[in-house]
């Protein structure tokens, strides 16, 4: 209970009401992915269709089966050559905003 004659405010209460740490993380938070999402958005169609199918389709354990995630565009391995190759078959046939409209559905 508050005591009414000091303007003291219980610690259990007081960290109910204080949201400034949960607020700075969520910041934080907004940061990383905003950057996430422009390096995403700076990729090229081709890479970042790629990047969708792969998510989207892969079943693959990704700690010891895929390598998807251990490549990178500046070093394309074999299972992001696969789906950079079905990224551009799609690319070929609808646009981009098409196709992953579509892949989204699958
Ligand atoms: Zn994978």
């Amino acid at each position: 209970m508050l005591s009414m004659k000091t303007n003291i405010i219980p610690f259990k209460i007081k960290k109910i009401m204080d949201t400034s740490d949960d607020i700075k993380r969520l910041y934080q938070e907004i940061g990383r992915l905003e950057l996430k999402q422009k390096k995403f958005d700076a990729q090229i169609n081709d890479f970042k269709l790629a990047d969708v199918i792969h998510a989207k389709v892969c079943k693959w354990n990704h700690s010891d089966c895929c390598a998807y995630e251990y490549q990178s565009w500046d070093n394309i391995g074999t299972e992001r050559s696969f789906y950079l190759d079905k990224a551009k078959s799609v690319l070929k046939i609808v646009s981009y905003d098409t196709a992953i409209k579509v892949i989204k559905c699958l």
